[in-house]
């Protein structure tokens, strides 16, 4: 990728093609043979770029999605991406129709849901996943409503195509949360195994996220549903140990352009709210890039690092929402329009480092990026 064509750009994603392949062949090697990967793409695939990455996941062979709307669902197929698209969300009775017609499949919420669908005048039938909530208390029907459950696959104007469940502790070490987690797994399973012995094919069976896929390798389900690790990165710096290994590279990288130069004098102050005061003569560099596109502004004065010309920098100032400022005094040769770098391999610009920093987890700084970054694939 030539740093001419980059270096037009105000700020940007770079996203790895061969990292992204990494990380599917790390997950593989960990899950069930008998497991196909469902891709975990909502969320503008945590900030990746929605459709590149699918793209990307349909020539490395996956052809299964999951999205959290229906208008992803919609953009993933206006986009010809192809195999099967599951919403994870609610979708409102009223646009049941547009999933059909454009054949996503919807998760059904609960029992109430169900009953709603099936009072539609539909011509094909609606393809559908049951949630089953075994304890996140979020979407799901309770497993404890077994005979509810049963009564979805009977409806005639949905057909059930598969039945999960979400894992809500799966990252904990703590023993009541792993005991926790197991009771989850033996609920949903006892629910596959009483749907089963009315001769009723449950459909496709799934459980584990990233962290289901890492700390209980040995479920063995029909799919596995990565999100963040499937992106090359852990929750955060400390969910980094977990039962089965995974060598995962990030896949994507942050990056911005020089802008200014200065020289400022010991006692003059940078940013907003003048919280930054020079104690010394410094140089700083002002980077086109801020909380608007998604870096957190509470990063501020916090120790973030950059990286420019193979060089840490620190962040110094208020971040502002379209731009920021850091300090080269020690960074030789800078000029207007070097990139820096604000998230990337290098460990101290890891996306867990900045997480820990923003105290919150890589999910949300990553699903935060915005929509004025351009994705590259390199
Ligand atoms: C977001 C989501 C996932 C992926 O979660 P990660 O922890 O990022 O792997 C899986 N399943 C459901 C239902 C989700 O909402």
């Amino acid at each position: 990728m030539s740093d001419l064509l980059l270096n037009d750009k105000r700020a940007w994603i770079e996203i790895s093609y061969k990292n992204l392949e990494n990380n599917i062949r790390e997950i593989k090697r960990v899950i069930s043979p008998n497991s196909d990967i469902m891709a975990i793409v909502k969320a503008n695939a945590y900030g990746h770029g929605m459709i590149q990455i699918s793209k990307m996941l349909n020539k490395i062979g996956i052809n299964s999605f999951a999205v959290a709307t229906l208008s992803e669902g919609i953009k993933l197929r206006e986009n010809n991406i192809k195999g099967d698209i599951l919403i994870l969300g609610y979708t409102g009775i009223k646009d049941i129709e547009k999933v059909i017609e454009y054949d996503l499949t919807q998760t059904i919420v609960d029992f109430e849901y169900a009953e709603k669908i099936s009072k539609l005048n539909i011509d094909t039938k609606l393809k559908a996943h049951i949630k089953i909530n075994t304890g996140m208390n979020r979407i799901g029907e309770s497993y404890k409503n077994i005979d509810n459950i049963i009564k979805m696959y009977r409806i005639n104007n949905i057909q059930i195509t598969g039945i999960y469940t979400h894992l809500c502790a799966a990252e904990s070490k703590d023993e009541k949360d792993v005991e926790f987690t197991s009771e989850q797994i033996s609920k949903y399973d006892e629910c596959i195994q009483k749907i089963r012995k009315l001769g009723i094919n449950p459909g496709k069976t799934h459980i584990q996220n990233s962290y289901g896929i890492l700390n209980y390798p040995k479920c063995n389900y029909d799919y596995v549903r990565p999100g963040i690790i499937m992106y090359g990165a852990y929750c955060d710096d400390v969910c980094n140990i977990t039962r089965a290994k995974v060598n995962i590279k990030p896949v994507l990288s942050l990056k911005a352009q020089i802008t200014a130069i200065k020289d400022i004098s010991k006692g003059e102050s940078v940013s907003y709210d003048r919280t930054f005061l020079a104690d010394r003569d410094i140089k700083i560099a002002t980077v086109s890039i801020g909380y608007a596109d998604g870096y957190p502004r509470n990063l501020s004065g916090k120790g973030a690092k950059v990286l420019v010309n193979g060089k840490l920098a620190d962040i110094i100032g208020k971040i502002c929402m379209d731009q920021l400022m850091i300090d080269v005094t020690d960074i030789p040769k800078i000029k207007q329009g070097d990139t820096v770098t604000l998230i990337g391999e290098e460990k101290e610009i890891a996306v867990e480092q900045i997480a820990r920093k923003a105290e919150t987890i890589t999910n949300e700084i990553f699903s935060r990026l915005g929509d004025r970054l351009e994705r590259i694939e390199v």
